[in-house]
């Protein structure tokens, strides 16, 4: 049997993530918008909150919630602020391979201060020269005694500066069909946060560069297997990394219909709210069954995921569509609006600049079609 409804425990988890999102989130948004920076007290409460703890074992101090309950607080997270959600589903790309490939003594030493926010964590793949294509990194290991010496940048990295634990993609100097994923520190010898990217949209999640110049790390600190490395963060991203996008999307997207639920409801034309006008129905309607859709999509390749199955293709169409759609939803948002959509103070022109930005990280749309594409023809 399929059963579309949550549990009282994830209604309950929804409830308690939908307060703090209102409570404890929404608060930072000037700053956050005004600075383009992550407030201090917003990454405290995020911990206290134990909004991190939600994919870690409780036997590593997490809560051991899973996946279905991690959609359900990114969604939430969203709905009041994308760039709060974003640092949050990135944060939980760079613990799984910890989770997923990490030896015990990893898992011992990096979880529980994960699980509580004492550490902050993120995923360093991309590149200038590989980002769709991961296999074009430069990023470069060789082997020296009991460290891997590491060389290169890394670009468009999420938490970048404010990171202290991050797992790492590079390959092997001497034959490129190798990679290493490795745990690094940011106080290990040659690490360097560089230059911080500024979005227009999702102001407050900090993107920026990082560079490796003969970056010493342990060989304790290897994810998986030395020359497997590709296959370790590739497996966090394809579920981990579209689902978390799946989550911001959804957020974005209820947060436009909401805004113009409530405006077309108060705005007064021809002596009649707007949505009296079949336009403007028209374009709530959309709003909702793209919505409906959506969150079929992305709770099924969650639930999926809960029950220890391959997921990814299903997260890769769920994020084609949640990220599409929330575009689709902005537009349609700030045109409800009229003049008012254009102007600040409406936080519709935040979903808007939000918008353009959910749809690259974790893979484009492009390349979501074209693992669509290749699960239809296998
Ligand atoms: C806000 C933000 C946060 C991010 N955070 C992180 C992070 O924390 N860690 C991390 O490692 N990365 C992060 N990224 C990087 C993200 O994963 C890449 O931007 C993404 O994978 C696309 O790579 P690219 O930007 O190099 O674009 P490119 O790969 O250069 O793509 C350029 C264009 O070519 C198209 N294209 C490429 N290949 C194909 C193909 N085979 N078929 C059809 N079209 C194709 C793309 O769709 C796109 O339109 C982040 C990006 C953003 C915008």
């Amino acid at each position: 049997m399929i059963d579309f409804t949550f549990t009282e425990e994830q209604e309950m988890f929804r409830k308690a993530a939908r307060e703090f999102a209102e409570n404890q989130v929404a608060p930072f948004i000037p700053e956050m918008e005004k600075t383009g920076k992550v407030p201090d007290g917003l990454v405290k409460a995020l911990g206290k909150a134990e909004m991190m703890a939600v994919t870690i074992p409780d036997a590593y101090g997490g809560l051991g919630l899973g996946y279905t309950a991690r959609l359900i607080a990114l969604e939430e997270i969203a709905r009041i602020s994308v760039a709060t959600a974003m640092m949050l589903q990135v944060f939980a790309l760079g613990i799984e391979p910890i989770i997923k490939f990490g030896t015990e003594v990893q898992k011992k030493k990096y979880l529980p201060d994960l699980a509580t926010g004492k550490r902050l964590a993120t995923a360093a793949v991309t590149e200038a020269t590989g980002g769709s294509d991961p296999t074009g990194i430069r990023t470069s290991y060789r082997k020296d005694g009991d460290v891997f010496i590491v060389n290169g940048r890394k670009c468009f990295i999420t938490n970048s500066h404010i990171a202290d634990t991050l797992t790492i993609l590079a390959k092997n100097e001497a034959n490129p069909k190798e990679f290493c994923a490795l745990v690094v520190e940011k106080d290990m010898e040659g690490f360097k946060a560089t230059h911080e990217e500024h979005k227009v949209g999702m102001r407050g999640c900090n993107t920026g560069e990082l560079s490796f110049e003969n970056l010493k790390i342990p060989k304790e600190n290897l994810l998986g297997d030395e020359g497997k490395g590709l296959r370790v963060t590739m497996a966090a991203i394809g579920d981990v990394g579209r689902g978390g996008m799946v989550g911001c999307a959804l957020g974005l997207q209820t947060a436009c219909l909401e805004a113009s639920i409530k405006f077309s409801n108060e705005r007064i034309l021809y002596g009649k709210p707007i949505s009296n006008l079949q336009t403007i129905q028209n374009k709530i309607a959309e709003m909702k069954i793209d919505l409906e859709a959506g969150r079929l999509l992305g709770y099924r390749a969650a639930a999926i995921q809960d029950k220890g199955k391959p997921s990814s293709n299903e997260f890769a169409v769920a994020k084609y569509f949640t990220t599409e759609a929330s575009q689709k939803a902005a537009k349609m948002a700030v045109d409800i609006h009229g003049g008012y959509g254009c102007m600040e103070e409406y936080a519709v022109s935040r979903y808007m600049r939000d918008s353009a930005v959910v749809g690259p990280s974790a893979g484009t749309s492009d390349i979501m079609k074209v693992i669509v594409a290749r699960w239809a023809l296998s």
